[in-house]
């Protein structure tokens, strides 16, 4: 028997449909959210995938919203004085 997604792997239910370059896009984003990521409250490489932007610590059971796929770490919270103008980043 031939193993029939060799070259595209969790693309493969595609089939010959939809371009190489999309499929390929979806091999990168299928295969990193698979890995567990690092949780911003307790650092440990425990963060997961429950759902479409949702992701979960298995150590500290702290739950975030993200981007659909991968998760991305909220950026850190600054804090103005007050008066200051807004927006300069
Ligand atoms: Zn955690």
């Amino acid at each position: 028997m031939s193993k029939r997604t060799k070259k595209v792997g969790p693309a493969g239910w595609m089939g010959p449909r939809y371009g190489l370059r999309i499929r390929r896009r979806v091999i990168d984003i299928d295969r990193a959210r698979e890995k567990p990521a690092a949780c911003p409250r307790c650092s440990t490489v425990t963060l997961h995938r429950v759902a479409s932007g949702v992701f979960e610590c298995s150590r500290c059971r702290t739950r975030y919203a993200s981007n659909a796929y991968v998760f991305q770490a909220p950026p850190p919270i600054t804090r103005t004085e007050k008066g200051e103008a807004a927006g300069n980043a």
